[in-house]
């Protein structure tokens, strides 16, 4: 299914908040659109519950991507989670998610976040999901068009994404 009009302007929007010169790879850009939005974002990998592949954590000043520990295609779920942001993707509310969920239930996560959102790549019929895979599929195979000298998608290592 192509990208809807949305989700490709989105793609344009942040790859034109990329630097002008030198690599262009995704932990740069999440730099770019967090400091667009001057609100910081913050990645880290996680032992995330079995069969999650990201979470996007949302606190009063700050932005967490949470990405599973291991995972072969991080940067999709990467590139996945930053589509839930610019797309708008709000998530629920933790007090909710935690009532849905008693593992997610510490005083500290309903303390201190604002909104979450769970999920993995793959089918699913809530049309954010889509739109984020449509984003995050978009995203890559334009960063992979860019001229060699500026994509470092395929050299970035999970220690300096993570470092
Ligand atoms: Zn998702």
């Amino acid at each position: 299914m192509p990208a809807s009009r949305r989700v490709t302007r989105a793609v344009s929007a942040v790859l034109d908040l990329a630097p002008r010169r030198g690599e262009v790879s995704l932990t740069r850009l999440l730099d770019a659109v967090s400091e667009d939005r001057d609100r910081p974002i913050e990645l880290k990998m996680a032992e995330l519950p079995f069969g999650v592949c990201g979470q996007w954590r949302q606190y009063a000043d700050r932005d967490v991507f949470l990405i599973q520990k291991g995972l072969p295609a991080w940067d999709r779920t990467l590139a996945h989670e930053l589509g839930h942001l610019v797309l708008g993707h709000e998530g629920i509310p933790v007090v909710q998610a935690a009532r849905e969920n008693t593992e997610m239930a510490s005083s500290d996560l309903i303390g201190y976040m604002l909104n979450q959102r769970t999920g993995c790549m793959g089918p699913s019929g809530e049309e954010a999901e889509q739109e984020a895979e449509d984003f995050a599929a978009l995203l890559l195979y334009r960063l992979g068009r860019l001229p060699s000298d500026r994509s470092s998608i395929v050299q970035v290592r999970l220690g300096e994404a993570f470092g």
